[in-house]
């Protein structure tokens, strides 16, 4: 039997690094039942097309794509057809859900463009996966669920704050969406991952964040003004109340985040063979380091270990920011066995090798 794990979004920026992680350990070898099939689909929205030859030079396998707009019930409907066919012995055993929008400032100059893409992509993948019995679905979620709280650091169980931006409501919505579809889907099993800040890029720096719209994060603007690519930065906002007046993230090396999908897929079918097992039907784990970092000392770190000062200025605040974030990581740790491994010079380090490569 040919087991398949579809990846949507799978040439996005964390989308291929997880795809590399689930191609690099999804084997017999590592004592799993068969070479899982890993199926990726990305309409290179945001996403460059050679991302999918930079995985396979890099991993050594070969990698499906198609290129499908998830909006599209039915072209999508027709992958799952042919790839989930029942008289080819092969079973999708898993989908990990990323393709979506996630740029604060895009999502407040473009909500509707944002609320269409993220959630009718998600209630359409939802849906085929009802009808194609896929039993595990990992989703995209995000720490800006919470807002501003005040309740520091943030676990699973702290209350949804407002949601400052569209891009975080549309995160808060297809977090309910998902916990609403479960009760009428009870075969299904549904992890919802919170990132906090993802950055960085693969330590082979042959993958890494790569978007095809101008990027608003903080790491690839560094980067990209490190490189002559842009004039100047700009710090959004130096006078909020943290230790020096610029905003706090947990910003989190994405490949760990990678490594956090393949242990809650692992986690997933474990508990679904182990049936006395009865874990929830909706599991939701944070993922960040637990550190807190303003964006000035990023700034620092990065200027540390790439040897280079960087051209800043601090200006005003950014809609839909919040103040100030980061993790209690402890869920992941215990359940997934998640042990995030990289810190914030190595995250700037492999951000700045990447750079340096795509210049
Ligand atoms: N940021 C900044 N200058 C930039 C881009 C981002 O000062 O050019 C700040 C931003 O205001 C926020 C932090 O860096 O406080 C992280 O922003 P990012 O967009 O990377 O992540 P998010 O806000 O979604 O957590």
């Amino acid at each position: 039997m040919q087991k398949k794990i579809i990846i949507t979004g799978g040439c996005g920026y964390i989308g291929s690094h997880t795809v590399v992680e689930c191609l690099e350990n999804y084997t017999k070898k590592n004592g799993y039942e068969s070479d899982y099939e890993i199926i990726s689909m990305d309409n290179h929205l945001n996403s460059s097309s050679s991302v999918i030859k930079n995985i396979e030079n890099l991993t050594g396998r070969k990698v499906k794509n198609y290129d499908v707009d998830l909006c599209n019930y039915d072209k999508t409907k027709e992958i799952f057809e042919k790839e989930a066919d029942i008289n080819s012995d092969s079973q999708i055993i898993g989908i990990i859900h990323f393709a979506a929008l996630k740029s604060v400032p895009d999502s407040v100059a473009d909500p509707i463009f944002y609320y269409q893409n993220n959630l009718n992509s998600l209630l359409n993948i939802l849906k085929l996966s009802k009808e194609y019995k896929v039993e595990n679905f990992i989703f995209s979620s995000s720490c800006s669920v919470y807002g501003n709280t005040t309740e520091l650091p943030v676990s699973e169980n702290t209350a949804f704050g407002y949601a400052e931006s569209p891009y975080a409501y549309t995160k808060q919505v297809g977090e309910r969406m998902i916990i609403d579809f479960a009760k009428t889907s009870k075969s299904q099993k549904f992890v919802l991952l919170r990132y906090f800040n993802p950055v960085g890029a693969h330590i082979s720096a042959q993958i890494g964040e790569d978007p095809k719209n101008p990027p608003t994060s903080l790491v690839p603007i560094i980067t990209l003004t490190a490189a002559g690519k842009r004039d100047k930065m700009t710090v959004h906002g130096s006078d909020y109340a943290t230790r020096d007046g610029s905003c706090i993230r947990d910003y989190i090396h994405v490949s760990d985040i990678a490594e956090a999908h393949r242990l809650a897929i692992d986690y997933l079918v474990e508990n679904q063979k182990n049936k006395d097992k009865n874990i929830n039907q909706v599991e939701i784990f944070n993922l960040g380091t637990g550190n807190g970092v303003t964006v000035l000392e990023a700034i620092k770190a990065f200027e540390k270990v790439s040897n280079k000062k960087l051209n800043y200025e601090l200006g005003g605040r950014r809609e839909g920011d919040v103040v100030e974030i980061y993790a209690d990581n402890e869920k992941a740790k215990t359940v997934l066995g998640w042990i995030p491994k990289y810190g914030i010079e190595e995250m700037m380090l492999s951000a700045w090798k990447w750079q340096q490569k795509i210049l």
